[in-house]
């Protein structure tokens, strides 16, 4: 009788042990996919640092390709400031220094880039507005100016003026610094469009961009870059913070023997 019972209980162990394994197996897998899958939602992705590409890091080793696998909106520039860079909806798209359009190749390299997967988790509209109210606006809705933020702002804009950059070649003798002030300028008035933005917290210093930087394009993908100026009756607002931060650095000799002299901020808004 004694042994019997003990076979039971031997058996009945087997039989929890083997069902809580074939549990913890079915569960695992699962577990794994999830945390493996490269849609990560709430973090901010950048490639090169803001401050290597002030200081003429120009080329950069990023594709097309891998881009698209790290956000669904974006931007940045193209190697060797072949254009700047706008990603709405996934697709990204270049606007050369003459201001055309078009959508790159897939193994076409960028320099420079913020990007993530847009999941908006607020929104509000702004009637009669221009940059300078846009961001005294925003800074009154966000919870806190000391995380990252993904915006996407819709409007019919009555005025939009967007910055370009021209195309540099070796050796590099302009910095950012110097370009910027002296890159192409585009407007256009009565222009239905997207404007994608990111914002970073100054403690970001000459990491990113701190504050805010947007990126314009238009509904009908024949004009955008730099958002400068703009003029709107009404405002769309989406924003998505963002609590975690992924670099990818240039794998090349630029980037390893750049010396970080100079640094360059937009004019705070
Ligand atoms: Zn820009």
């Amino acid at each position: 009788m004694g042994d019997k019972k003990n076979k039971n209980c031997v058996w009945n162990f087997m039989v929890c042990f083997g069902v809580v394994t074939l549990l913890i197996c079915c569960v695992r897998p699962n577990k794994m996919v999830g945390s493996s899958d490269p849609k990560k939602e709430n973090t901010f992705y950048q490639y090169n640092i803001w401050w290597g590409f002030v200081n003429k890091v120009f080329e950069g080793d990023l594709t097309v390709k891998e881009l698209k696998t790290k956000g669904d909106i974006g931007l940045g520039s193209y190697s060797k400031l072949d254009g700047e860079l706008v990603m709405l909806d996934g697709v990204p798209y270049r606007i050369r220094e003459d201001g055309v359009v078009d959508v790159p190749l897939d193994d076409e390299l960028i320099v420079y880039v913020d990007a993530a997967f847009f999941e908006p988790e607020d929104s509000f509209k702004l009637q009669s507005t221009n940059f300078d109210s846009l961001i005294v606006k925003i800074n009154s809705q966000l919870p806190s100016l000391n995380q990252f933020y993904s915006f996407k702002v819709k409007g019919n804009f009555s005025y939009m003026k967007c910055g370009g950059l021209y195309r540099q070649e070796k050796p590099f003798e302009k910095g950012l610094d110097e370009l910027i002030p002296q890159r192409p300028v585009f407007e256009r008035v009565n222009v239905k469009g997207t404007m994608v933005g990111f914002y970073c917290p100054e403690f970001i210093g000459n990491i990113n961009v701190a504050g805010y930087h947007f990126h314009f394009i238009s509904d009908d993908k024949t004009f955008g870059g730099h958002v400068m100026e703009f003029n709107t009756n009404e405002l769309d607002v989406e924003y998505d913070p963002l609590l975690e931060y992924h670099f990818t650095l240039p794998d090349s000799k630029d980037f390893l023997n750049v010396s970080l002299e100079k640094e360059f901020q937009y004019q705070k808004k």
